[in-house]
């Protein structure tokens, strides 16, 4: 007796980023087990979904959450429960949290071995980044522990005194040794000194206030911090990855270095492409303060632009769940306010509407919203629908829209940052590891199920995996 799958996804259009076609997807063991040309009849299974008119798309990748992060007196108010539970609302299978050091107590590896044990409550899979704030000789130590772990970058920031920044010192070191142990180097770039004094500045002018946000954090800040890491990367012949890019002059920076052979990559987020400043005016300022800013509307369209034109490798949602007690505690001083937004569970339908209104394709969507990500980060079995990848799924209709009610989200929080905007491309089944997680009848809670994913080395990854990702298209192309 053959043995009978335990899914079918049945007619749907698999939409991957090199390509798409009709097709049946079978699952089973949380694997895909095969894909099957649709003029073939549907084969037996123990749960069939008929996805005719709709489109199948690789589970999202998170590349950039924030769960249960703590930084200086202010904690989010999520874990790993709520997140990825909210992920797996918003098509998201797989986040990649990172391990930030708390103080100056915490060690970078201990900050990871701390999230790995965080993340046994995810209901989704759960990869890492480490990051490191001060160099010392335990450093290259750790890191090797931490590749060990299956952690295979490291963030650091180029500004945030006191708290997270890394001196030149160390980035350059840490980027040497992130060479040797073959990943991936994360910055968040905005040059310091620039930052430190346009913010002082505004403050001696008494304009510190939300409603001045972006003024005291200027696009030039960022873009000079990237001109400056992509030098080091360079020298130091790393790869290197900047995250939530706000200025096309930033991406164009990174587009520069690559066609120079760097291997450098630009990241953006849903609220950089979809929100300008002139929500500092608005009503309630205070739900969008983030770090980088948003940026004037010109910029937001200028940086739209390049998302869909290929310029952009990776959206991710920077999520980070504080809610609007926290965010109005101090809304007089940006100095004193905690910054991130919650979008972990709405990076799918902006992203989706944003690049398709700019005139991308659903493929292209696909690459930043899954593939790229997996790609780039080194994370296996994801981002493509394929045999002997993850079965992790998406079902849309692309004809669907809807507003988004910051009410009745799931993240661990009480605002969106989107709220009221009509949005395309929500997901309308969600298959995570191979279980149904969310469908027509809700979320159906798989229960502490999600896995940590070791990452493979970069290198190792881009030159014997990736290809694999990328199967000659067996079946004809439908429009
Ligand atoms: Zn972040």
């Amino acid at each position: 007796m053959s043995h009978i799958p335990e899914l079918v996804i049945a007619n749907g259009i698999v939409v991957n980023s090199f390509g798409r076609h009709t097709a049946h997807v079978v699952v089973d063991g949380g694997k895909i087990q095969q894909l099957l040309d649709a003029a073939q009849p549907v084969p037996e299974a123990q749960h069939t979904i008929d996805a005719s008119g709709k489109m199948v798309i690789p589970g999202g990748v998170d590349g950039h959450c924030h769960v249960a992060q703590v930084t200086g007196r202010y904690r989010t108010l999520d874990d790993f429960q709520v997140t990825s539970t909210a992920a797996l609302w918003g098509g998201t299978t797989t986040i990649i949290d990172f391990g930030i050091p708390r103080d100056a107590q915490e060690s970078p590896l201990q900050a990871i071995l701390h999230k790995k044990a965080l993340a046994r409550a995810s209901r989704c899979d759960v990869a890492l980044h480490g990051a490191v704030v001060q160099w010392d000789e335990t450093v290259p130590w750790q890191l090797e522990q931490m590749a060990t772990e299956g952690v295979r970058s490291v963030k650091m920031y180029t500004t945030n005194r006191g708290t997270t920044m890394a001196d030149g010192d160390t980035i350059l070191k840490v980027m040497r040794e992130m060479v040797r142990l073959d990943g991936l180097t994360y910055i968040h770039a905005e040059h310091d000194a620039i930052v430190a004094d346009c913010t002082e500045q505004h403050a001696a002018d008494g304009l510190i206030g939300i409603e001045h946000l972006h003024r005291t954090r200027p696009g030039l800040a960022e873009e000079i911090s990237v001109k400056e890491t992509l030098a080091m990367a360079e020298y130091a012949g790393a790869p290197v990855y900047f995250v939530h890019q706000s200025t096309p002059g930033a991406v164009d920076l990174v587009s520069q270095a690559r066609r120079r052979g760097q291997d450098a990559y630009s990241e953006t987020c849903p609220h950089y492409i979809t929100l300008d400043d002139s929500v500092y005016a608005g009503r309630f300022p205070e739900w969008y303060a983030c770090c980088p800013p948003m940026r004037d509307a010109q910029t937001v369209s200028a940086l739209k632009e390049r998302l869909a034109a290929g310029a952009v490798h990776t959206i991710s949602s920077d999520h980070s769940c504080y809610d609007l007690s926290q965010k109005r505690e101090r809304t007089d001083d940006v100095r004193f306010m905690p910054h991130g937004l919650p979008g972990v569970e709405t990076r799918m339908p902006v992203t989706f509407t944003a690049m398709l209104d700019a005139g991308a394709a659903v493929e292209d969507f696909v690459e930043v919203f899954a593939a790229g990500p997996a790609r780039i980060n080194a994370v296996p079995g994801k981002g493509v629908i394929a045999e002997g990848f993850d079965a992790d799924l998406v079902i849309l209709d692309p004809s669907e829209s809807r507003s988004v009610d910051g009410n009745s989200l799931h993240m661990g929080t009480d605002f969106s940052p989107f709220d009221g905007l009509t949005l395309r491309g929500w997901p309308a089944v969600v298959v995570s590891n191979g279980r149904v997680v969310l469908d027509a009848d809700g979320f159906h809670d798989p229960g502490p199920v999600g896995r940590f994913v070791a990452r493979n080395g970069f290198t190792e990854h881009r030159d014997a995996v990736a290809p694999l990702s990328l199967p000659a298209a067996p079946f004809s192309a439908v429009s």
